[in-house]
């Protein structure tokens, strides 16, 4: 289900690809999706390369609980005070297209549900 290769998120993080970074620390980076889906659309990824949520590991639990919690942090950075709705795909069929884990933010606007 999942790839091993180098994945675009790989080349971002080296900062051999430009995005609009909005948050970043040791474990972590945020950035605006490319094609967004709503008037805020942001992306957590870890700097380790997790192919997919079913990739991650007992080991990778602090990791994860970061992620959410810098999900948090860059929604409030955001504004995004009514709400928003955090996305992990997951694999074919839940339409992951980018095989390095990442949370989608994705807020500014009523969301419907469910989802496609
Ligand atoms: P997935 O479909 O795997 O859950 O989401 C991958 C996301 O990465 C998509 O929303 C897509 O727009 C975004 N994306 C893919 N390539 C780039 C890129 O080069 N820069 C940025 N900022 N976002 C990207």
């Amino acid at each position: 289900m999942s790839e091993t290769t180098e994945t675009i998120f790989s080349k971002i993080i080296r900062r051999e690809i430009p995005v609009d970074i909005v948050y970043e620390d040791n474990l972590a980076l945020a950035f605006k999706d490319i094609h967004p889906q709503a008037p805020v659309h942001i992306l957590v990824i870890p700097k380790k390369p997790i192919p997919t949520l079913a990739d991650a590991e007992s080991q990778d639990h602090a990791l994860l609980g970061h992620l959410l919690l810098t999900a948090k942090r860059v929604a409030e950075v955001a504004g995004l005070e009514n709400g928003y709705r955090v996305v992990i795909n997951t694999g074919n069929d839940g339409g992951q297209t980018v095989y390095h884990l990442h949370v989608h933010i994705l807020g500014g606007r009523q969301l419907n549900w469910p989802p496609g």
